[in-house]
């Protein structure tokens, strides 16, 4: 049995003020165990992460913190970033790699995306890795080229027996659902993520494989997706900002 992950990736939003809200909101409803039997993990810029993990503590909360990115890199001479073990240190349970907008924005490639996957993996913190088309490659029928090269080239990290390997978790994100208010019908993202289930297997066991899906996911269409047998979860961006929609995707896992 899959426990279903509910994460929510504030992007560059929010404050310390939200932070708080959050812990007060949806603290006591997880502690509660309202939002059913789903992990949530909320995903603010990284200077909240710290604090924001001390006050989770603080209100005995089983609520979790992720990162939105990790630096490929364990220390040295590289302004601004910021590693995996720092991220354990600073109570992180998850780290998201791969999203499209650092993939588009800032040129992430599939070996750099491999190698943050590789460092999370020397650490606790769980790697969220994000694949997914562009309209584009969507139109011409390329989903499922493109996913399977997104994948090939975690391969070499997926190998060997360090046990941290079973806590990758895959984020289906088509690229044209993301921010869009469009959203992949149930059955589309089903199919893709049976696929991904499918070409992960080639690489590790996939029985306890957690693969959510992203992409302008709300409190309305969130019961028809989490519902699907292979979509073990969602990434929420927009709706995460509002701790009621968060929990209403939560209670639909
Ligand atoms: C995302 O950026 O990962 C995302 C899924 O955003 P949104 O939910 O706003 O489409």
């Amino acid at each position: 049995m899959r426990k279903p992950l509910i994460a929510g990736n504030w992007k560059l939003n929010g404050n310390w003020q939200l932070c708080q809200h959050f812990i007060s909101k949806a603290a006591p409803e997880i502690i509660g165990g309202e939002s059913g039997q789903a992990e949530v993990v909320i995903c603010p810029p990284a200077v909240y992460l710290a604090k924001f993990s001390s006050a989770i503590a603080a209100a005995s909360s089983v609520l979790k913190l992720g990162a939105q990115d990790v630096s490929a890199e364990t220390s040295g001479a590289y302004t601004g970033e910021y590693s995996a073990d720092m991220l354990e240190d600073s109570g992180v349970q998850y780290g998201i790699v791969g999203h499209s907008e650092r993939r588009e924005i800032y040129a992430e490639t599939d070996g750099l995306v491999a190698q943050k996957v590789q460092r999370l993996l020397q650490t606790s913190v769980r790697p969220i890795v994000c694949v997914g088309e562009n309209l584009a490659q969507r139109e011409a029928g390329q989903e499922f080229t493109v996913i399977e090269a997104q994948l090939a080239s975690l391969s070499g990290v997926l190998e060997g027996d360090n046990p941290n390997i079973k806590s990758v978790v895959i984020a289906y994100e088509p690229i044209w659902a993301i921010g869009t208010g469009k959203t992949a019908s149930s059955e589309q993202a089903q199919e893709v993520h049976a696929h991904i289930r499918a070409i992960m297997a080639r690489y590790i066991d996939v029985g306890e494989l957690r693969i959510i899906y992203g992409g302008s996911v709300k409190p309305d269409n969130a019961a028809a997706l989490l519902a699907m047998p292979d979509v073990d979860g969602a990434l929420v961006g927009g709706a995460s900002l509002n701790v009621e929609q968060l929990l209403s995707i939560a209670h639909e896992a």
